[in-house]
């Protein structure tokens, strides 16, 4: 970053640093903060990238009348676009390269790895061992970390912990003995100084040849101080005749991760041999204006930059993995996946669909039989589904809100009129549990409405399992909620007209386009029920496809679940408040993360917790155990009693996480709470704050101190209960895996690109891919269909884009 623009940054961000300072306390009493912004931002320097100057001045527009809440986000926003500045590159692009190269080129970076110069059949077994087989292998074999050696550094300005290169003769040297170590020492000067170099593994042969008293060498390493004089212990060396130290000194060096039994010199090397042969065959083809506008690079310029920066680049940017290479590189993968999910998404908005017709009886009786009146928000969510269910294209749409907003019923209404005009309605869970709780759910509701629905789940006796597809595929069965087993073959739909897909926080993403295709001919209209509320900056991925609908608003009379955070040994306090709230006729969860001992001896499990709190704690009360290896008998079961009030107190493992309601249920103590995300946290102490009572969540965090960052982490539930700042801040110290859960997570797997830490250009991306399609919607025009063949390759298979091809 030019330091002009530097010093623009800092002017830029400090009124937004002071207003988002103690989260936030002084923000009520900044004034004219758009007008102060706006002001700063007419002033910044040319070199400030159009599209990022653009970006800012949206992002102000209307900050001033913003809502507290929003504002906060808006500032946060801004911080985070502003963190590093896009500059408009000073580089020539190379010429766009022509399409119908492109398998030629694909070809070229195929190329065992063998073939690049230096490198034989024990090296190649070497770079296999690191996942590098082939030339592209090679080029995507990014430095983990960037070492200044631009400059010889004079030892009388070495200071300890420097990393440095430094030029001198060899003073004196050889083996010397130090306590009982035999250490091999060598002295140079370099004229402002003398420096020690140690060895304390060594063969003393070669060393003795390289420092031979008057030679003249480079050596680079970590400085350090011991007893008075500058050393640098076991230093890298290098050969001031190398022909290749233009590779070692004098530049900013990449330093790659190690591959066992490659020198780090043998590895630049080849690195270098590959750029130079290679990285003009890494042609992305993304259009240069775009590049341009956004102040990126091509790929081939970026690769070959991360590998060997220029003399001028920003160190600390690449070391931050921020430069403008690194962006470039995201912005290769990013621009790709949002290109692919806006063709999908505008793809199924145009697929023959069906037309439902939604001014039904059915709906109608149904919401004058419900024991209460919808919210405005969950009136308007229905209005959503329901506008799209009319139009005679697929639906495909996100049912967004917090634990207990009542999406069920909103879920509900939509399928009861699709059942009303003839079609089959299919729910699918994650898990069995989930599956089986909604169909607890469902059941009551169906009953209500007078509809057949039946459960179907890998669980079932085979009989059983028989009898509903049959029920299904001849039309007796008018919804049927289960979990994939329901797109396995033999299952089949007389009419299959919705499809609700319930994600909680497993994002089934291949699993939508599945279960859609059970729908011979129509597409089925589709709703995604997810109960986490998605960071926008997944949301952006993971459903860029699909409409949102909100619901932000709680039920009326529900009170906010009161947290508290206790110490393991302030537990009894917890407890009190417990039996407190039993005492007043509720009841209470206790939840740990894990069923048995033996699975971890630190932690402490549910069986034996619940045998404890029987005997010790609660002796006059009732206690049950509920976990995920009991059978769907049991839970069931259990679930029941407590519902019906024969339990006062379920211990349980996370298997309560979702779907339960019990509205006499009024306290929750989480043990271990610092084992589980925010998110998932959240999501427990939904199952509590179902009614009008106060309801109070109690987090016992083990062998964690206050003050501590996991004590902090913990810290924020306490203070909110916004399910999206919880998850904002879940994603900020988890990472998507958090959210993604292990299954779904190679979905999204890039190569470089990382979602939080390149939000920025994740937006980018998506701006101008969404840009270009609404230009070209197919893709269609002649300079575009190189763009959706790599499309095709990259994510076809992944986004279930197969039409794409
Ligand atoms: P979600 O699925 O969003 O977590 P649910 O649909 O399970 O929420 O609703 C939570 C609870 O609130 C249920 O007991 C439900 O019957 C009840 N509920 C839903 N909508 C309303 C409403 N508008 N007014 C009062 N209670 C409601
Ligand atoms: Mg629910």
């Amino acid at each position: 970053m030019s330091e002009e623009l530097k010093v623009w940054r800092e002017r830029f961000r400090r009124p937004l640093l002071f207003a988002a300072r103690k989260d936030f306390a002084l923000l009520p009493k900044v004034k004219d903060l758009e007008a102060t912004l706006r002001k700063l931002l007419s002033e910044a320097p040319e070199t400030l990238e159009e599209g990022l100057r653009s970006l800012l001045e949206e992002k102000l527009g209307g900050l001033e009348g913003l809502p507290l809440e929003e504002k906060k986000a808006r500032i946060s926003e801004l911080l985070a676009l502003t963190e590093d500045l896009r500059e408009a590159p000073s580089e020539d692009f190379p010429p766009y390269p022509d399409p119908e190269d492109y398998e030629r080129l694909r070809e070229e970076l195929r190329t065992p790895v063998q073939y690049v110069k230096g490198v034989g059949p024990k090296l190649a077994a070497r770079l296999a061992t690191r996942g590098i087989h082939t030339v592209e292998d090679l080029l995507y074999f990014l430095p983990r970390a960037y070492e200044d050696r631009r400059r010889i550094i004079p030892i009388r300005e070495l200071r300890a912990g420097q990393r440095a290169v430094v030029q001198g003769e060899v003073v004196l040297s050889g083996p010397v003995q130090f306590k009982r170590r035999r250490v091999y020492e060598a002295l140079i000067s370099d004229g402002t100084g003398v420096l020690a170099l140690k060895w304390f593994h060594f063969r003393e042969g070669l060393l003795k040849e390289i420092f031979r008293p008057g030679t003249r060498v480079i050596v680079s390493g970590e400085v350090s101080r011991f007893g008075g004089r500058f050393e640098i212990v076991h230093p890298e060396i290098e050969n001031p005749e190398d022909p290749a130290l233009d590779l070692h000194v004098g530049r900013i060096l990449p330093v790659y991760p190690a591959i066992e039994g490659v020198s780090p010199k043998v590895l630049r090397r080849i690195v270098r041999e590959a750029v130079e042969g290679y990285a003009p065959y890494l042609a992305s083809f993304i259009p240069p204006e775009i590049l341009r506008r956004r102040g990126l690079l091509p790929l081939s310029e970026a690769l070959k930059r991360l590998h060997f920066p220029p003399e001028d680049a920003d160190l600390e940017a690449l070391n931050r993995e921020r430069s403008v290479y690194h962006r470039s590189l995201a912005f290769d993968e990013f621009f790709f996946l949002e290109l692919a999910l806006g063709l999908r998404r505008s793809r199924l908005a145009r697929a023959p669909g069906i037309a439902f017709r939604t001014e039904g009886r059915l709906l109608r009786d149904f919401l004058a039989k419900l024991p209460f009146r919808l919210t405005r928000a969950q009136e308007r969510a229905l209005k959503e589904i329901l506008r799209d269910m009319a139009k005679p294209y697929p639906m495909n749409r996100l049912l967004q809100g917090d634990v207990g907003c009542g999406k069920t019923v909103v879920a509900f209404l939509a399928a009861l009129t699709a059942i009303e005009n003839g079609y089959q309605v299919a729910l699918m869970a994650p898990t069995e549990i989930l599956a089986e709780q909604h169909y607890t759910g469902f059941r009551e509701l169906c009953g209500l409405a007078g509809v057949e629905a039946a459960l179907l789940t890998g669980g079932l006796p085979p009989s059983r399992k028989r009898e509903v597809k049959q029920a299904l595929a001849r039309g007796h069965l008018q919804m049927i909620i289960g979990t994939h087993a329901l797109f396995q073959e033999d299952v089949e739909f007389k009419r299959l007209g919705l499809v609700i897909i319930d994600e909680q926080h497993r994002f089934g993403v291949l699993q939508r386009a599945a279960l859609r295709e059970k729908a011979r001919g129509v597409s089925p209209d589709t709703l995604v029920m997810t109960a986490t509320p998605i960071p926008r900056t997944l949301a952006l991925t993971l459903y860029g496809d699909l409409e949102v609908s909100l619901i932000d608003e709680m039920p009326a009379g529900r009170k906010p679940v009161k947290t508290l955070l206790f110490q393991a040994r302030e537990r009894a306090k917890a407890y009190a408040l417990v039996r407190e709230e039993i005492r007043k006729g509720h009841r209470a969860y206790v939840v740990l993360p894990l069923i048995e001992e033996s699975e971890k001896l630190d932690l402490l499990s549910a069986t034996e917790w619940a045998e404890k709190l029987q005997k010790e704690v609660f002796p006059d009360l009732r206690v049950g155990l509920l976990h995920g290896r009991l059978s769907p008998l049991e839970k069931e079961r259990v679930m029941r009693a407590f519902k019906r009030g024969d339990l006062d107190i379920l211990v349980s493992t996370t298997v309560i996480e979702v779907g339960v309601d019990v509205p006499e249920a009024t306290v929750m103590v989480i043990e271990h709470a610092e084992r589980f995300g925010l998110s998932q946290l959240h999501q427990l102490r939904g199952r509590v704050g179902r009614s009008e009572r106060q309801s109070y969540c109690l987090l016992i965090a083990h062998e964690v101190s206050p003050g501590s960052e996991a004590w902090r982490r913990l810290r924020v539930l306490t203070e909110t209960t916004d399910g999206f700042r919880i998850a904002e801040e879940d994603l900020r110290i988890r990472g998507p895996g958090e959210f993604l859960g292990t299954r779904q997570h190679g979905y999204l797997e890039f190569r470089r690109a990382d979602m939080i830490r390149d939000y920025d250009v994740l937006l980018a991306a998506r701006e101008e891919a969404f840009q270009l399609l609404e230009e070209d919607p197919d893709l269609s025009r002649p300079e575009h269909r190189i763009l959706r063949k790599i499309l095709a390759e990259r994510w076809a298979e992944r986004l279930h884009l197969s039409e794409v091809a």
